[in-house]
């Protein structure tokens, strides 16, 4: 008899514990959640991105290594940004089909983006980037002089693909770019090399993306600090309110990349 009570006691022990360790794993991130479209921080202020990289394990864990730059003198890969901020960040790719009912909608809707440029798109249409730019919406970083994949290219092509446009982007958008989306998605360690040589703080990758107007994200739903990959394509004003529809209805915010992870 008293080696049941004792039984029992111990597994009453065992329980409780268990049942606190999970309420201490799930109360932060449930709370976290239904504070979600109460806190309305703004991501883009100083402040913020200060404070959040310091709480984040319990809501990114499986996210790839946060922007650590410099530990091994190469560029991180970043696909989703370590932050407890319910904020998610768009990156236009290419710059190819250019249709004035985007910059309208951005610039109606006040949404920031990340505009990763090849350099003949970038150049003839400099007067249509910069217009959002200008209005603050925008920043323009390197997406390859060519668009070939440059992965399993020798380092000395790696390098001028990722970095030969900086220069002009500079002189073009009023900044020099600080991150860099490889073509395709196709990148190796020879690309993070590249892309540290010329002052390229991380390599961007994507969780989701638009496609025949439809949005695929890994997991279903938005993450805090997701990257998104969408194209300068004639579809681009429907997917961007679809994901714009879709991240207010979840209680995320856009944000913009550079905050988080462009450096200074
Ligand atoms: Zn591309």
């Amino acid at each position: 008899m008293p080696r049941r009570m004792l039984v029992t006691i111990l597994l009453a022990v065992v329980v409780v514990a268990t049942v606190s360790t999970v309420a201490g794993v799930t109360a932060p991130s449930s709370s976290d959640t239904s504070g979600a479209t109460t806190r309305r921080r703004p991501p883009t202020s100083a402040s913020t991105s200060t404070t959040t990289t310091t709480t984040l394990p319990s809501l990114v864990q499986g996210a790839p290594p946060g922007p650590v730059i410099g530990t091994d003198g190469t560029a991180p890969v970043v696909s989703r940004v370590p932050t407890t901020d319910n904020v998610i960040f768009l990156g236009i790719d290419d710059g190819l089909h250019r249709d004035p009912a985007v910059v309208e909608l951005l610039l109606r809707e006040k949404v920031p983006v990340t505009l990763f440029l090849a350099r003949d798109p970038a150049g003839d249409g400099r007067s249509y980037f910069r217009e959002l730019v200008d209005a603050g919406l925008a920043t323009v970083e390197s997406h390859t002089k060519s668009h070939e994949s440059v992965r399993g290219m020798p380092y000395s092509v790696q390098q001028d693909e990722v970095c030969a446009t900086l220069d002009e982007f500079t002189e073009w958008f009023g900044r020099r770019p600080t991150l860099f989306r490889p073509p395709y998605g196709e990148w190796d360690a020879t690309t993070r090399q590249a892309a540290a040589s010329c002052g390229l703080r991380a390599v961007v990758m994507w969780q989701g993306a638009t496609n025949d107007g439809r949005l695929d994200i890994v997991g279903g739903h938005f993450f805090p600090g997701d990257v998104l990959l969408l194209h300068f394509r004639p579809d681009l004003a429907e997917n961007l309110q679809l994901v714009i529809d879709r991240a207010r209805a979840e209680g995320f915010k856009i944000g913009r990349l550079v905050d988080y992870v462009g450096g200074p």
